[in-house]
């Protein structure tokens, strides 16, 4: 699972939930939620 902003590998944790969450289906890391927002994330998405 890669981040669709940064292309950064996402962690999984064990029980296979992503760090991170997903916008439109796709996965956004936690870091790249921290840095944009909500608004800036569906932009380049
Ligand atoms: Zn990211």
């Amino acid at each position: 699972m890669k981040c669709e902003i940064c292309k950064e590998k996402i962690q999984e944790t064990f029980l296979e939930k992503i760090k991170g969450t997903f916008f439109k289906k796709k996965a956004i890391c936690s870091n790249c939620q921290r840095k944009y927002t909500k608004e800036e994330i569906l932009e380049k998405i």
